[in-house]
């Protein structure tokens, strides 16, 4: 099987974390309190797909929602990193979408059982090219859009997560060792809703940094 890599950077996809409620507006839109510290899910990899594909809807869901997200790519395998120094573990930025299977994630709420398949069918991790970190120099105040069809679903800026990139990557990595390739999904802001088959989808992050295009089977 041929690994998964990121395009833009010369790393092959590891672990996908990812940061549920990381903005206010978002948790209340589904009914959720505002979370005291980050709450945490991973996909796997075979979720991974790339700008200009063609996705498949699962048979066993009705109801898809896309959830527009910043995507960090780790550069270096880290343990407990301080927070001074947690931006220079990032090899560079993203755009994804978090697609997620909302009513098996509701069931699996309300039955206390896990996200992994709400969050982990295939193509329901598409990921842009990334840009260097370098070029970057404040992941606190992008522009992140979600069209759909040319509509505008979901726009708002980064300035707006409850828990910044730094702050994620401290607690990931006082949990997990990072590894040179871990992606960060780092939340959705509000907007999220239903897609159909015949879609498309249009993501775009700051001012002409990166694009993401996909298109529902
Ligand atoms: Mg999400």
């Amino acid at each position: 099987m041929s690994r998964k890599t990121i395009p833009g950077l010369d790393l092959a996809v590891q672990n996908i974390f990812c940061i549920g409620r990381n903005y206010a507006e978002h948790a209340h839109e589904l009914g959720n309190p505002v979370p005291k510290e980050p709450l945490v899910f991973l996909k796997p990899t075979g979720s991974v797909c790339y700008n200009n594909e063609i996705i498949s809807l699962p048979f066993q869901s009705k109801d898809v929602h896309h959830e527009v997200e910043l995507v960090v790519a780790i550069a270096k395998k880290g343990k407990d990193i301080p927070v001074d120094e947690a931006l220079g573990y990032v090899a560079g930025y993203g755009v994804g979408i978090d697609f997620t299977a909302r009513d098996i994630q509701e069931e699996a709420k309300l039955k206390g059982k896990p996200w992994s398949i709400a969050k982990g069918f295939d193509g329901f991790a598409p990921i842009s090219d990334f840009v260097s970190s370098s070029e970057v120099p404040d992941p606190q105040n992008l522009d992140i859009e979600l069209t759909v069809n040319g509509e505008s679903r979901q726009s708002d800026n980064t300035k707006n997560m409850l828990f910044p990139v730094y702050e994620l990557i401290v607690f990931l990595s006082s949990i997990f060792t990072l590894q040179p390739g871990d992606l960060i999904f780092t939340g959705t802001p509000s907007g999220v809703s239903a897609i159909q088959s015949g879609d498309s989808l249009n993501a775009t992050l700051g001012d002409d940094l990166t694009k993401l295009s996909v298109f529902i089977a």
